[in-house]
């Protein structure tokens, strides 16, 4: 009842102002060397908890709100990416977490960031993935992490990444990745993927490891990267990674 109430009397614009005024606070009281974050490069005693259906304790840092997922992306940019860059990128974020958002766009190896969401609330530009509103090749990198899933028209969606992207650019597309086929969950009832699925609502998809040939179809070569079974076992305790181990990056270059 409260809940609702509250929902009703304020905008959504001020509900994401009001979460991160809180996590601000939460990192005050958090502080501490324990755990580190290689995004906004900040440490504290403890991680916050995150999940809707599966609350999950010790996942996202209190200062700029990664995920370990986030956080795992960051590194694969920090040490699989920037390295080989020689002409500095044009960078396109779809549904962008702070902490890395911020780490991009004060790169070097970066030379344009823009960030964008359909939920004109959560990026500075609104854009729907199934239909962009940039140029062919407008990007050299793409970073689309946890999108495709809930889109009900994925396959437009990587149409419009072979699109926007131009010849030999990268996109990063993060998912969780189970069994071998993919499977469409969406004439599932949103009660069965809750409770069944253990999925919330906007789920339209599971991905299995069929997604590159998915993407494949659509010019993006693409392999997928169990990314923090690479990492040494300290790091991944430093980063608070011990629950990712499902965060697979697809990491495909546009043919
Ligand atoms: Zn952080």
């Amino acid at each position: 009842m409260i809940k609702k109430l509250y929902r009703q009397l304020t905008s959504e614009k001020q509900r994401i102002a009001l979460h991160y005024a809180l996590y601000k606070a939460a990192s005050i009281w958090l502080k501490g060397n324990r755990y580190e974050c290689c995004c906004c490069g900040k440490s504290a005693r403890r991680f916050l908890p995150h999940g809707d259906v599966i609350v999950r304790k010790n996942i996202k840092c209190p200062h700029c709100l990664s995920l370990e997922r986030t956080r795992i992306l960051c590194m694969y940019i920090q040490n699989e990416i920037f390295p080989h860059v020689t002409e500095p990128l044009r960078v396109l974020d779809f549904a962008p977490v702070k902490g890395l958002k911020e780490f991009l766009k004060n790169a070097p190896q970066v030379a344009s960031y823009i960030d964008a969401d359909i939920n004109p609330n959560v990026a500075t530009y609104q854009a729907d993935i199934t239909q962009m509103p940039y140029e062919d090749n407008s990007f050299d990198l793409l970073l689309c992490s946890h999108v495709l899933y809930c889109v009900p028209e994925d396959r437009k969606g990587m149409q419009e990444i072979h699109r926007v992207l131009r010849p030999g650019g990268r996109a990063l597309i993060v998912e969780e990745i189970e069994g071998e086929t993919t499977r469409d969950l969406q004439h599932v009832s949103p009660q069965e993927l809750r409770e069944v699925y253990k999925e919330d609502t906007t789920t339209c998809r599971i991905y299995g490891h069929d997604l590159v040939d998915i993407l494949s179809e659509y010019g993006l070569k693409g392999q997928i990267i169990p990314y923090v079974k690479q990492l040494p076992p300290e790091f991944i305790e430093k980063e608070c990674l011990t629950n990712a181990f499902e965060a697979d990056i697809v990491d495909c270059i546009n043919t």
